[in-house]
């Protein structure tokens, strides 16, 4: 029996799944890991390079859809022996747009070697760092409201947002005394 375990966590404010998969063959388990870019937090002229187009491609069970995926900022992030999963998880009918990026551990080269939780784990960081280090730019979310602001510092706060939480804190104040 197939068994499937995942793992999901959140890095410099960005979402990421590691997934292990044991054939029950007896043979060494599988490894993958993907990152989850929402493009709401990219600048939008990448978020649009990211969006990508699909291409279609027959075959006699039908056609098929997929992109060309092995293009920048991807193909420069810090993946186990580069990207080999694109997808596009939301984005239809209005929701935000986010991509799912990934790659396995299943290559000729990873068959000797041993795996765990903690080393994908420190290789999806990694990966996510390199993100950060070809867009800079990457906005951040607001601690109050969660909306996306174009600043580098993390935990940023609106001013009108600061405002609400300092009268929200005001108010739970003066109730507790
Ligand atoms: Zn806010």
């Amino acid at each position: 029996m197939e068994e499937k375990m995942e793992w999901s966590g959140k890095y410099r404010n960005i979402y990421f799944k590691i997934c292990n998969f044991d054939y029950g063959d007896g043979k060494k388990d599988k490894w993958t890991f993907y990152v989850y870019i929402n493009l709401n937090q990219m600048p939008r002229r990448i978020a649009e390079k990211l969006w990508l187009k699909p291409k279609r491609t027959k075959f006699p069970s039908g056609y098929r859809t997929h992109y060309d995926y092995y293009i920048w900022p991807f193909k420069d992030m810090d993946f186990h022996s580069g990207i080999t999963w694109y997808s596009k998880q939301t984005g239809f009918d209005k929701d935000p747009r986010i991509i799912q990026v990934g790659c396995d551990y299943m290559h000729l080269w990873d068959k000797e070697q041993l795996y765990n939780q903690n080393y994908i784990e420190s290789d999806v960081k990694q990966c996510i760092d390199s993100l950060y280090r070809l867009i800079p730019n990457i906005k951040q979310p607001c601690r109050y409201c969660g909306k996306f602001m174009a600043v580098k510092e993390e935990n940023p706060i609106h001013e009108s947002c600061q405002i609400k939480s300092d009268e929200f804190s005001k108010k739970y104040t003066q109730v507790k005394s």
